[in-house]
């Protein structure tokens, strides 16, 4: 009989969903028994759920939890652990409709990317749940008789996460399932923007059979709250790793602290990715890359475009199509159409920066493209907006140009619809310029030149480029991650992250029954006479 999920009425609404701590395989509230509400993006009325308000007891608590299951998970062979990893894919697809409907319901993506965000839990699992019949070590020869060496991965032991709210399930999907499958158990912090989507995760995952206490999952705050607490017991010792998805700023002190406890964190932090565009592209295809990269999702993606660099002979054409594209797509609630190409900021925090970069521009001497600028009322809507405009956090895309390497919006992540255009004469200058903000996430060129193909791949500071695509896009079985400001190099997704969740342990068993000591003790062999080849001078 399917488990019933606690929910309390929400007016003429759909119920909201009473969310828990998942701690050591039960659910508690916070030792507080504070509760905070995750409102829907859409229009701020509908609460999808509350959940508890952690500190650092809570954490703690599931810290000790995680360290508990600790040993028998580490041993429970790969294989195994992989199957459970298949199972969760299998959950995730049985309920792949309704899951998506919430992440479009709780933080406002579009139907069409929440699918597409769902459908990312799955192949990852998939993924993973066949890595677990890989975790190969190496059989190496010793320099000495009678003697072999071996390699093996060792799991690293309490895996804390943290993760961002624009990607509720899909990046903790590339966290824990690696982090699980290698044998570590986890203590997951998600974004207090999307609460009620990582307890169904953490509810599939005990439905698939994780056992109680490899996955705690701990809801609150950041800063001054259950984020901090887990940063707190990397120093107390409880716990071995941390990963972290989020912005550049937290990132940096993420990074501090496992620096002085010599831990290497994962850390996937924001991006300012350029895309080119060359004067031989197909600039059909071009302006709906641009379009997708810089408008879906509202630009609140790690990978969202922001410079847009067009080359002289095409910049006009260019701008005049795309200004055309941005006066035809729908903006609204996510909830009442399919076709809306984004929905809301995810809350006012999101706005509220966003419309920060007004006064940069401006300051910048950038000029506006667009006409109408910031948030979308009733009195300024577009025909064709969708749903009640005053009711969530909408805004205007908007589209700047005049922008140069020097101006603060080339250089800063802005985190909403708004792309900046940058003109430049040939290939030389594009990459200059794709090159000049501190980030290095993705990147993107659109051109049919196999020279310059080939330039930009060499020449990009990214740690993913797209041709003739756009700044988004990641697969399962691809490394994900950047460089720069955009991350310390570590690497979500295929075989490249199971580094990041283990270490390499050398072992060497010698059979000699004597003493043999590494190259004290090692015959080469004698070399004898060398040839006379002076007949051929
Ligand atoms: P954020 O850094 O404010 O928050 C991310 C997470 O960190 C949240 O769970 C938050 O509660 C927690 N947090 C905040 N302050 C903390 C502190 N002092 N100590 C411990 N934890 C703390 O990020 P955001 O604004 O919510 O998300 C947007 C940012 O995330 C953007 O910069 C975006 O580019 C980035 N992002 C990066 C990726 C990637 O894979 N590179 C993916 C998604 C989002």
């Amino acid at each position: 009989m399917a488990r019933k999920l606690q929910t309390q009425a929400n007016g003429n609404l759909t119920p909201s969903v009473i969310v828990r701590n998942w701690v050591g395989g039960e659910e508690r509230d916070a030792t507080g028994g504070v509760r905070f509400d995750s409102r829907s993006a859409s229009n701020q009325v509908d609460v999808v759920g509350t959940a508890p308000l952690s500190g650092m007891e809570d954490v703690e608590a599931a810290c000790r939890a995680a360290a508990a299951a600790y040993p028998a998970w580490s041993a429970t062979p790969a294989p195994v652990r992989g199957e459970i990893v298949g199972r969760i894919g299998e959950a995730i697809s049985h309920h792949k409709e309704l899951l998506s409907k919430l992440v479009c319901r709780e933080i406002g993506k579009s139907m069409k990317e929440s699918r597409g965000e769902v459908q990312e839990v799955i192949d990852t699992a998939h993924f993973f749940q066949s890595e677990g019949r890989r975790l190969y070590g190496q059989t190496v020869h010793s320099e000495m008789p009678n003697k072999e060496l071996f390699t093996y991965r060792r799991s690293l032991g309490v895996a804390g996460m943290i993760t961002a709210g624009n990607f509720p399930i899909a990046v903790p999907s590339w966290k824990i399932l690696p982090a699980i499958l290698t044998g570590n158990t986890v203590v997951w912090k998600p974004s207090e923007d999307a609460p009620v989507i990582a307890y169904l995760f953490g509810r599939i995952m005990e439905e698939a059979g994780v056992p109680a206490g490899v996955v705690n999952i701990v809801h609150g705050a950041g800063g001054g709250g259950a984020g901090e607490a887990i940063l707190a017991c990397v120093d107390k010792g409880l716990i071995q790793k941390i990963s972290f998805t989020g912005s550049t700023a937290v990132g940096r002190k993420v990074g501090e602290v496992c620096g002085r406890n010599l831990q290497i964190p994962s850390l996937e932090l924001g991006g300012k990715n350029p895309m080119v565009v060359l004067r031989d592209a197909n600039i059909d295809v071009a302006v709906e890359g641009a379009l997708f990269s810089g408008y879906g999702t509202a630009g609140q993606r790690c990978t969202s475009l922001g410079n847009l660099i067009l080359d002289k002979p095409i910049a006009a054409e260019f701008k005049a199509r795309l200004l055309k594209r941005l006066s035809e797509i729908k903006i609204g609630d996510v909830t009442k159409s399919e076709d809306v190409l984004y929905g809301p900021m995810i809350n006012q925090r999101f706005y509220e920066n966003f419309m920060k970069h007004f006064e940069m521009g401006k300051a910048d001497g950038a000029r506006l493209l667009t006409e109408k600028h910031g948030r979308i009322t009733k009195e300024n809507a577009p025909a064709n907006f969708v749903g009640d405009p005053d009711a969530g956090y909408y805004v205007f895309p908007t589209l700047w140009e005049g922008v140069t390497a020097d101006m603060k919006l080339s250089q800063t992540e802005i985190f909403g619809p708004v792309v900046t255009v940058m003109e430049v004469d040939g290939f030389a200058e594009a990459l200059a310029a794709a090159n000049c903000a501190p980030y290095g996430l993705s990147s993107s060129c659109y051109t049919m030149n196999p020279t310059d193909i080939l330039r930009f791949k060499n020449g990009i500071h990214a740690g993913m480029t797209s041709i003739n695509n756009t700044t988004n896009g990641a697969e399962a079985h691809m490394p994900f991650g950047g460089v720069g400001w955009s991350g310390n190099g570590t690497r979500e997704s295929g075989v490249w992250v199971i580094d990041a969740y283990t270490r390499w342990h050398a072992v060497n068993e010698d059979l000699a029954g004597k003493l043999q000591l590494a190259q004290m003790d090692v015959d080469f062999g004698e070399t004898k006479e060398p040839t006379d080849l002076s007949f051929l001078a």
